[in-house]
This record gives C-alpha cells, sequence and structure tokens, in this order.
C-alpha cells in the first residue's frame, strides 16, 4: 500500500535517520543490541538496494550510565562530559557489531554548534560525509558532548539530524522517536487524540497542537521536531516522524503498514 511515508521512502536515495536515546535504549537503560541488530538488517537492504544513509544517534549518556552506573547521581559537568565520553565508545562499538555481519563499516562523526557556523568546517565535513558514504561506510553522527556545554549545546539531536541533513543535501530526514508521529492534541492526556498522517503547513500544525493545552509529547519534545521539520522542509527536504521501536520499523514504513507523521514541502 503506498501512502506518503512509503512514497518517500520509495524515491529518496540519500536518507539521514536519528534515533532518540529511548529508541536505542531498553527498559533497563542498556543500549537494546538486538534492536540495532534488526534496524541493521534493514538499513544493509535499503543499502544494497544503492540507497545512501547517514545515522544521527543519540544513546551516549544512556550507554556511559550503564557502563559507569556508580556516577548515576554525579551533578558536576565534568562527569556529565566524561559520562558521555565513556558512552559513545560503548554506543558505537555496539553500531559496529551491528553491522559487522553485513559487511558495512561505520564511521564516527562527532559534531558541535560552532563546527556548523564555521563555512571550512562545514565545507570539511560535507566533503568527509560524501567520501564515507561513497566508500559504502555508514557515517553515524552524535554531538560532542563530551566538548559542549550547555550555552554552546545544539542540545538536542532531533535539531543535529536536521542540521545534517541540510549539510549532507539529504533527499530525506527519518526521525525515530517514542512517539507514533504528530498528534492533533497530547495523545497522553486526550484519548480521542488523532495522529496526522501529512503535515504540509508546519505554522498551522504548530497552532493547532497548542489546543491539546501541551506542546510536549515525547521525551526529546515536540517542538523540537517540528523545528527541525520546519528546517529541512526551507530546504526542500521532506521529514518523517515515526515510533522507532516497533517490529521491523523500516520495512514497516516502506510498505506502509506502519503509520507515522509525513512532512511534506
Ligand atoms: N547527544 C546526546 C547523547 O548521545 C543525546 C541528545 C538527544 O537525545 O537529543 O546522549
Amino acid at each position: 500500500m503506498e501512502n506518503s511515508i512509503s512514497g518517500l521512502i520509495a524515491r529518496a536515495r540519500k536518507i539521514v535517520i536519528k534515533f532518540g536515546s529511548n529508541t536505542l535504549a531498553d527498559g533497563n537503560g542498556r543500549i537494546n543490541l538486538s534492536f540495532l541488530e534488526e534496524f541493521a538488517a534493514q538499513a544493509a537492504a535499503l543499502i544494497r538496494e544503492g540507497k545512501q544513509l547517514v545515522l544521527v544517534s543519540s544513546g551516549a549518556q544512556v550507554a556511559g550510565l550503564s557502563t559507569m552506573g556508580k556516577w548515576a547521581r554525579k551533578q558536576d559537568l565534568h562527569y556529565k562530559q566524561a559520562l558521555c565520553a565513556v558512552g559513545q565508545v560503548e554506543l558505537m562499538g555496539a553500531w559496529g557489531r551491528a553491522f559487522e555481519p553485513w559487511g558495512i563499516h561505520i564511521a564516527q562523526i562527532l559534531l558541535t554548534r560552532d563546527d556548523f557556523g564555521d563555512p571550512i568546517r562545514t565545507l570539511n565535513m560535507r566533503n568527509t560525509l560524501f567520501t564515507l558514504v561513497d566508500e559504502r561506510i555508514l557515517p553515524i553522527i552524535n554531538e560532542n558532548d563530551s566538548v559542549s556545554v550547555e550555552e554552546i549545546k545544539i542540545g538536542d539531536n532531533d535539531t543535529l539530524a536536521a542540521q545534517s541533513a541540510v549539510l549532507w543535501s539529504a533527499d530525506l530526514l527519518v526521525l525515530f522517536s517514542d512517539i507514533d508521529g504528530l498528534y492533533n492534541k497530547n495523545p497522553k492526556e486526550f484519548p480521542d487524540a488523532e495522529l496526522v498522517d501529512e503535515v504540509r503547513d508546519i505554522t498551522a500544525a504548530r497552532a493547532s497542537i497548542r489546543i491539546g493545552g501541551s506542546n510536549s509529547f515525547g521525551t526529546g519534545g515536540i517542538a523540537t521536531k517540528l523545528d527541525a521539520a520546519e528546517q529541512v522542509l526551507s530546504y526542500g527536504i521532506p521529514m518523517i516522524l515515526a515510533h522507532g521501536g516497533r517490529p521491523r520499523v523500516l520495512e514497516a514504513l516502506r510498505e506502509g503498514t506502519q503509520r507515522g507523521t509525513a512532512f511534506l514541502a
């Protein structure tokens, strides 16, 4: 069944896919290896068909906490940054193992807000991304949490994913979250909330979700997702927002058996 989501995936050649920490972690706060393996199998199938992928993966903090549990209560900034330094290695190790059976090498790119504001750095980032993907290596981007303090952080990976999609001139951005998509009101407050299949007007979408009395439905918040959509759409790049935790999520979206929200230019 072709719908706007399956159509977007079918037509896109260059796809940026972002995972939130909640999608990657299991109920015990550990990186969910079987989820990573299941995703890698589906991603490998897309790559075999000639599509190019770039991942934006959160989860450094979650992975750090499950490795250094005794630091859980440390509030000191340097401990938080140290935690991400530990967790980033765990996270990439997990992704590396997930893609290994498919013969796909991964590459880590850690970025900060400053990187996107500097023309020389953006050019270098772009060239590195193009080179990696041309060589059939899978780039995995995260914020460089160990060097970014609050004031200079991008802060959320929805924005980082949107900026990366623009930088790489992607054809499609997919945000995997722990909500099924955009609702007309907060589904946690209103049982009759309805999933919106397509959004063409972000301003109208923003206005209508306020009717629900809240504009933060998920952990990352719907606000950063709408901002991300607005940013990529202004460059003509469509976006899909969908629940990342559903079974064989990439395939289900491609086949039209899983719903989500398509943001269309
Ligand atoms: N960079 C953070 C991490 O890897 C996540 C930020 C976000 O989830 O938006 O833990």
